[in-house]
């Protein structure tokens, strides 16, 4: 086809160059028919002469019938060369000059308007043609530049193995850029220390150069603290660290990696040969580095939560092994200070009953009050193997009535409740699900505080309520009694905590006991009250299957 183009034209040799996207240096050159000498003057002056840059810049079409006395032309290599007729033509494209034709005749007066018409038409036609080709490239790059993207991110969901990512992302960054090396280093986030963290095509020596390597105002340095990318097209002139001259890099580029709007990171891409970055290249990679470094968040975030997750778990069950001890502790020493109690309070039983007429006065009180704390060990011993039995009877849980439970510890307190002219409030209390020992010994404890704590109450008054509260009930157990100042409300449930104004007898750990029982069934406790306003206390508990509203 160029030869038809020649010789439609009638000229005595032809060239085509084609300019890269910038314009500024030829991509693609085709000659045909030019003596060698002349092609050898031509390169000296960078393949593009005065006429040729002429026609690039302005689209114009240049002819010169007599070049050998045309001022424009006669110094210039086509005169050297014996030529005597030239035409220019632009290739264009949607306005824009992409190229130009150019031809030469020895014959003068070679091109007139048919010839310029022709090579006009022509240069329409490779125009179009080029742009064609240029659009598909493009295409084809922005498809594969958004696969990068898309491989680097897919690897991001799939894994959250650090490692994996960074190599991932490493290779696909060659294989579109299509350059030698590339390097991540990754700052920790907390000692702010750089650290390699995955090459590709560098030397074991110069990856160790790089390794815990920082360069106070060095390259990395720059980037970590603009943010933006440090690129060097050509590595001649410019102060590098001499690792780096060494490793024989030309054109290096570093790119942040961004995570949460910080720079998490640097990668650093390279080549040998000077190879220019174009700006469509440094776009990608820094996109590339924002996914990177959004996926290194994400992937530290991961760590950073499983970490915490198994932290938790391994003190769960430490906690949980050194609760047991404990209990079983408990339970040992309450176990066996029950044997020599008894033994304590027959001994003061029997010198009380056989040696009476032998004590005095003085003798007979210490006698009553060794018995009278006796008593209250044996209490606090009872409560104490009750406290660590919680959770450990093997009951099965069932169906109990909130209100059968009160009516039977009213029953069996009846004498005191009404000494003390307490008017007690309960009804249509709910149905509850669990062990009712558990229950029992709750409410047991409850109740049994409320009526304890009354004080000089007038009007004592306790009510049992409940409020529904979907999978559980809230349960209420209000006295107008002493009341709690509000700095003690969560110290009473420890155990042995008494406040201490209070006179009434006790061991401290009844309140433990109701919390033990109703977070072992998943329910929660606590109180509210002000010191002389009578105490709510509240605990959610599990409703019985009937209770579930349909
Ligand atoms: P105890 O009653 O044996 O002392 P508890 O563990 O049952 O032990 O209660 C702990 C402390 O909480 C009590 O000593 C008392 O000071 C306070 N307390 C508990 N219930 C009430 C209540 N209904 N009103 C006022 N104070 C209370």
């Amino acid at each position: 086809m160029w030869d038809k183009v020649i010789q439609s034209i009638n000229a005595d040799a032809a060239s085509l160059r084609v300019m890269n996207t910038e314009g500024d240096r030829v991509e693609f050159a085709a000659d045909k028919g030019f003596p060698q000498r002349y092609l050898d003057e031509r390169s000296q002056v960078g393949n593009l002469g005065k006429v040729s840059r002429r026609v690039l810049s302005t689209g114009e079409v240049v002819v010169s019938g007599d070049i050998q006395h045309d001022p424009a032309f006669k110094d210039g290599i086509s005169a050297r060369a014996g030529f005597n007729s030239v035409i220019y033509a632009p290739i264009m494209a949607k306005g824009r000059v992409l190229g130009l034709l150019h031809m030469v005749s020895r014959t003068p007066h070679r091109f007139y308007d048919r010839e310029r018409d022709i090579l006009v038409a022509i240069g329409q036609q490779i125009g179009a043609a080029l742009e064609n080709v240029r659009l598909f490239q493009e295409t084809e790059r922005r498809a594969q530049e958004q696969a990068v993207l898309n491989a680097i991110a897919r690897a991001t969901s799939q894994s959250l193995d650090l490692d994996e990512l960074l190599q991932i992302s490493l290779d696909k960054v060659l294989e579109v850029t299509g350059r030698e090396r590339a390097y991540i280093r990754l700052k920790d986030p907390e000692t702010g220390e750089v650290t390699l963290a995955a090459h590709r095509g560098i030397s074991k020596e110069y990856a160790e150069t790089l390794v815990h390597k920082r360069t106070p105002g060095g390259k990395s340095d720059q980037v970590f603290e603009t943010g933006k990318p440090l690129i060097i097209n050509d590595i001649e002139g410019t102060i590098l660290k001499e690792e780096t001259r060494r490793e024989g890099s030309n054109s290096i580029g570093w790119f942040p990696l961004r995570g949460r709007g910080e720079v998490v990171g640097i990668l650093t891409v390279s080549t040998s040969e000077s190879k220019p970055f174009e700006p469509r290249e440094v776009e990608l990679l820094q996109a590339v580095g924002n996914v990177i470094g959004v996926a290194l968040e994400n992937a530290r975030l991961f760590e950073d939560s499983n970490r915490l997750v198994k932290e938790l778990k391994g003190l769960t069950e430490l906690l949980g092994t050194k609760n047991k001890e404990l209990d079983t502790f408990v339970y040992t020493v309450s176990h066996d200070l029950k044997a020599p109690l008894v033994t304590l309070q027959g001994m003061a039983d029997l010198l009380l009953s056989e040696y009476e007429g032998k004590l005095d006065e003085q003798g007979r009180h210490y006698l009553d009050r060794l018995k009278a704390n006796a008593q209250q060990m044996e209490q606090l011993v009872l409560d104490l193997l009750a406290l660590s039995r919680v959770g450990k009877e093997g009951h099965s849980p069932e169906e109990v009535s909130l209100d059968q439970v009160v009516e039977d510890l009213l029953l069996e307190w009846g004498e005191t409740i009404r000494v003390r002219g307490i008017r007690v409030v309960h009804h249509g209390l709910p149905t509850l699900w669990g062990v009712r020992t558990h229950i029992e010994q709750v409410m047991t404890n409850l109740l049994g505080n409320a009526v304890k704590y009354l004080g000089d109450s007038a009007a004592p008054v306790i009510e049992i309520g409940a409020k529904d509260g979907g999978e559980m009930v809230e349960c209420t157990v209000r006295d107008n009694g002493i009341g709690i100042d509000p700095a003690y409300h969560e110290k009473i449930f420890e155990i042995f905590q008494r406040l201490k104004e209070t006179e009434a007898e006790g061991t401290g750990v009844g309140l433990a006991i109701v919390k033990k029982i109703i977070e072992g069934a998943g329910g929660r406790t606590w109180v509210e009250s002000a010191k002389g306003q009578g105490s709510t206390f509240h605990f959610t508990w599990l409703k019985a299957q009937k209770e579930m509203k349909t």
